[in-house]
């Protein structure tokens, strides 16, 4: 027992010398260790904290390009001033050539937002209601937009009270870039002119035109040579850089492939959503995918007005237009 007892007290003791000793190695060994052990620590911590630092360079780098994506779709929402009560009203809209009545005391509001269709047989007064209301005819009754009688004044005045047209064939300058024929707009716009600051010589508006159009690439070149469908869009850019909230286009997608009627579709979609716009136009597929109302004139008329469906769906417009085989 005793023997026992000492023995385990000599294996004790032993042991713990050897422990001692070990622990005195250890010891130091595991200050090295710890030492090393809270270095890697830091250097993890170092990492991590490096890591932290660029994963939010990271998110700044992200978040300034979402504010600037932002910006840019804002800037589709910014209508520089427009207004809900920006809406077109004419009422009893009489236009007279020798006595012939091409339109005959017609009543039409287009709201703040509306992309309306004007369709209707050739001579039905399409192209003379633009006319009148962009004083290009003489006309009586009353056309107006933002509460300005437009009838009786000139066709620059007219312009700089927000109002834009298209012609049935384009009308920018061949010779000019595309970006010198929207230069060329901007100055028709003169009362915001000074908000957007000149940037290389090109405009905030300018650029943000551009590209709005799809015509950034194309910025130095001739507009001559644009293909029909571009030189189109560059129109609708310089009624844009013009400031114009109410836009009227004659026949924008004439003669322009499947797809460019598409494009200028979505544009005009995305145009309307901040301006009051009116399209005259023939090509009833394209009516279809793009209306949002619709105003079906015959001789000088109004025969039917509401939606795609309605007018589809109207007997009168059905027998006289739409079924007259266009
Ligand atoms: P739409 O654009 O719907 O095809 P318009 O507005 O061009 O029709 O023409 C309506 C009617 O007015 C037509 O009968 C046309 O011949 C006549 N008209 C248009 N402009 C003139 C003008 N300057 N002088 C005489 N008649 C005109
Ligand atoms: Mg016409």
């Amino acid at each position: 027992m005793s023997n026992d007892i000492n023995h385990k007290e000599a294996t004790v003791t032993t042991n713990t010398t050897d422990v001692a000793d070990t622990t005195v190695t250890t010891d130091t060994d595991m200050d090295a260790a710890q030492l090393r052990e809270e270095a890697r620590q830091m250097r993890d911590e170092a990492r991590r904290m490096r890591d932290e630092v660029s994963r939010m360079k990271d998110e700044i780098v992200s978040e300034r390009k979402r504010m600037e994506d932002l910006k840019d779709e804002l800037a589709v929402l910014d209508d520089r001033g427009g207004q809900w009560s920006d809406y077109l009203e004419v009422k009893g809209l009489h236009v007279e050539f020798d006595g012939f009545v091409a339109v005959k005391n017609l009543d039409l509001t287009v709201e703040h937002g509306d992309l309306r269709f004007l369709i209707g047989p050739n001579g039905a007064g399409k192209t003379t209601i633009i006319d009148a209301i962009t004083g290009l005819t003489p006309a009586t009754g009353s056309a107006t937009f933002r509460g300005e009688q437009l009838l009786g004044r000139k066709p620059n005045d007219i312009v700089k009270l927000g109002v834009g047209r298209t012609f049935q064939t384009a009308s920018v300058v061949e010779e000019l870039s595309v970006l010198e024929n929207l230069q060329l707009a901007e100055g028709f716009r003169k009362k915001t002119a000074d908000l957007f600051k000149k940037v290389k010589g090109v405009s905030q508006n300018i650029q943000y035109m551009l590209d709005v159009t799809g015509l950034t690439a194309d910025a130095y070149k001739p507009a001559g040579i644009l293909p029909h469908g571009k030189k189109q869009w560059l129109e609708i850019g310089m009624l844009l850089v013009q400031d114009a909230h109410l836009l009227l286009l004659d026949e924008p997608v004439a003669g322009m492939t499947p797809e460019e009627r598409q494009q200028t579709g979505e544009l005009l979609k995305r145009c309307s959503r901040n301006r009051t716009v009116i399209i005259v136009e023939h090509d009833m597929d394209f009516m279809r995918s793009f209306a949002d109302s619709v105003t079906v004139l015959n001789q000088g008329e109004i025969l039917a007005e509401g939606s795609v469906e309605d007018i589809q769906n109207n007997e009168e417009v059905v027998r006289i237009y739409l079924g007259g085989g266009e």
